[in-house]
């Protein structure tokens, strides 16, 4: 058979190999994650390569100003000449970057170098912010370090899969065809479902539970509650490895199953069904996405998912584990090179000093450069630009002016920004409208680097055709400008291979340890899962990897700790005036913001339009038909769209997908409905529920 150039799909961070031969694509059957499989997203995603593909610097010194073409060279003069001036004047906290989880991890790494090492700022926060900062926080809370202890060979290692806040047959659909295939040969396998919506995930379930939104940690605290009374608990592995039992199971002793039940929504005995599932399965593995994450208690709600875990020692064995399943394609290789306003290359963090100065060292930067504060996280940066305490904005392969919330709150902050520059593949988007300076992108396809999926494993995606036009990969113009700021040493790069070498040095010794991987290595072996020591043999580095086998976490007293919280629920309830949950979600075809797949006809085709999906009664009780048009309305903004009406939805509860920004239709930004207010300790706005009313169009 020919032969194509190897790579891995652009879109989510399941990661499924692909095989491009000319303008053909196929799932690479080599690829150990995803074994040739590849869903409509992956097999379409040559068809938009060549599509309103943005192919010059173009600038505007005002909003109000047509955008005209440019040259590279002054493109770069104009963002060094506004760096030097905002240090001068505001100072390096004015300046931030906002980046993506769609960059390679070479992108992220000069970026990083470049923001964080030599302009002295930790504003650099990505889109990860959105998706997966919460999980990165719990894995951190409770085991003491960011990762995810599971591999997808779990999927098929399982008696118990239990999927929370995840409609993984749309979402991670290779991850799912990998547990459905195992789950009809094996009937003693169960598959458990927590959604507010009867998903395609939950239609194949053996059981669904279709709780009320933001009630997830009432129903996580009650299963514990049962498996404690039944004294069906690990207790020589939480005497052992663990910390703070008696505060949680104090604290889990109040989630009695009828309050539960009665709080989630659910029947006392769908409750009692899923903890003696848990307790009859030899392994459960559970798997989460932006249903947990996407909240103001979601680093909570993830931890609370991983205590039933540490209760029952469902860790670092064959078949168990709590996954957290990331959204974009290198989400992981964004954690690992620090891609957030807290975090530092090798899963360090910017309020150590002893990580900063490793960091320094490495980069030969002096000691102090980085700066101890940890940087403006992606709603800040909207906030700073609304007092003016931001004065300039870089966004690069990401689309906020659909993804972020309460957009009519940003648009507005964006228009205040005095000089915004927007690197992007595609013209126009969405975001395009809100820059000063607009920076053609080399995408996937046209650059070779690596991306980590979420079963930390490194792929080589290979360049298989040039950039269009006078595009250039996201790191090379970053090295560009530091080069030009004076950091030549810094930034002397020659490929991407080089960036990568230097980077995997930073994580020698640490848990996400890849300095055993080079390109020419992914290039001789294929994918490789971290971690990779330098000194690994070619066996060892094709080994399958979970993390904590010997039960020894990253925390201090080498213990995992309990979280020990009670539930909040969900920011804004619904009342009188508003007196429905909206949540939403993504579908099959389309992805994120669109910006690829709204150029697809294929996939347009499948999913023509933008919907609300409404339950009988609540379309019964405001008068609502199938098809009518309605306003959703919250405290910020509204939606006009087309009812589907649905008992596969709890009752009190609508929902809206995700991908239609204004470039699409006229009025269905389910961002404009959704509020800021984030989880503490992660940052993660809760996009997933806001209180709505409904209004038909007359
Ligand atoms: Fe791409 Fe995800 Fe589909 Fe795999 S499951 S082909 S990574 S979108």
């Amino acid at each position: 058979m020919e032969q194509g150039v190897r790579t891995l799909c652009p879109y989510c961070g399941v990661g499924c190999g692909l095989e491009v031969i000319g303008n053909k694509i196929r799932g690479d059957r080599a690829h150990p994650s995803s074994l040739g499989m590849v869903c409509v997203k992956g097999a379409t995603v040559l068809e938009a390569i060549d599509r309103d593909r943005l192919l010059y610097p173009l600038y505007r010194q005002n909003l109000a100003d047509s955008f005209e073409r440019i040259s590279w060279d002054l493109a770069f003069e104009l963002i060094t000449n506004r760096i030097r001036s905002v240090l001068a004047t505001t100072g390096a906290d004015s300046i931030c970057l906002y980046g993506s989880g769609q960059w390679q991890t070479e992108d992220y790494y000069v970026a990083q170098k470049l923001i964080k090492g030599c302009l002295g700022t930790n504003n650099f926060d990505t889109n990860s912010r959105l998706c997966m900062s919460s999980a990165v926080s719990a894995y951190m809370g409770s085991l003491g370090s960011d990762g995810p202890p599971c591999i997808y060979e779990d999927l098929e290692l399982t008696d118990c899969a239990f999927f929370i806040g995840t409609n993984t047959a749309e979402c991670h659909p290779i991850v799912f065809n990998r547990f459905r295939q195992y789950h009809k040969k094996h009937p003693h396998v169960k598959s458990i479902v927590v959604d507010p919506r009867r998903t395609p995930t939950a239609e194949v379930a053996d059981l669904h539970l279709a709780i009320r939104p933001g009630s997830d940690i009432y129903l996580l605290h009650g299963i514990a509650h049962l498996l404690i009374q039944w004294n069906c608990i690990d207790r020589s592995f939480i005497t052992e490895h663990t910390t703070g039992f008696d505060e949680y199971q104090s604290i889990v002793e109040q989630y009695t199953p009828q309050r539960v039940a009665d709080h989630c929504g659910i029947r006392e005995e769908e409750l009692i069904q899923t903890a003696k599932w848990w307790t009859e399965a030899k392994a459960v593995l559970s798997l989460w996405s932006m249903g947990i994450n996407q909240s103001r208690e979601g680093t909570a709600k993830a931890r609370s998912l991983i205590n039933l875990h540490l209760l029952t020692g469902q860790i670092g064995k064959p078949g168990a584990g709590p996954f957290s399943l990331t959204g974009q394609p290198n989400a992981m290789g964004g954690r690992e090179t620090g891609g957030l306003a807290h975090l530092l290359p090798g899963y360090r963090q910017v309020v150590n000093p002893e990580h900063r100065q490793a960091v320094e060292d490495h980069w030969q930067l002096a000691r102090g450069s980085i700066s101890p504060q940890v940087g403006r996280k992606a709603w800040q940066v909207v906030e700073g630009l609304e007092t003016g305490s931001v004065q300039m904005l870089w966004i690069a392969a990401t689309n906020p002016l659909v993804s972020l919330p309460n957009l009519e709150r940003t648009k507005q902050a964006l228009l205040n920004s005095p000089f915004t520059v927007y690197q992007d593949s595609y013209f126009p988007t969405e975001t395009s409208p809100y820059a000063h300076l607009v920076l053609p992108c080399a995408q996937w396809g046209e650059k070779t680097g690596t991306m980590t999926n979420s079963e930390r494993r490194i792929t080589l995606c290979q360049a298989f055709r040039s950039p269009p036009g006078e595009a250039k990969p996201d790191w090379e113009i970053f090295a560009e400008v530091g080069r030009r700021l004076g950091f030549t040493k810094q930034f002397a790069f020659t490929d991407s291979a080089a960036v990568f070498a230097e980077f995997v040095q930073l994580t020698k010794d640490r848990l996400c340890d890849l300095s055993g991987i080079s390109h020419a290595r992914l290039a001789r072996l294929g994918p490789i899962q971290w971690p990779c020591t330098e000194d690994c043999t070619d066996a060892e580095a094709l080994q399958e990897k979970r993390l904590y086998t010997d039960h020894q976490f990253l925390t201090p007293d080498r213990r995992a700790h309990f979280y020990t919280g009670d539930a909040l629920g969900v920011a804004e309830l619904p009342d009188a005036e508003y007196p429905l949950i909206l949540t939403n979600g993504r579908l099959y075809g389309h992805w994120h913001t669109q910006t690829r797949t709204g150029r697809i006809p294929k996939i347009n085709k499948m999913h023509p339009e933008p919907f609300l999906v409404v339950h009988p009664d609540d379309a019964k009780r405001y008068g609502i038909g199938e098809g009518a048009i309605v306003v959703v309305q919250s405290r910020r903004g509204s939606a006009r769209l087309p009812v589907q009406i649905s008992d596969g939805i709890k009752a009190g509860t609508v929902f809206m997908p995700m991908h239609w920004g204004a470039l699409w239709h006229e009025s269905a930004e389910v961002n404009s409905l959704t509020h800021p207010i984030a989880c503490p300790i992660s940052g993660q706005p809760e996009l997933k529920a806001c209180a709505v009313r409904v209004i038909p169009v007359a």
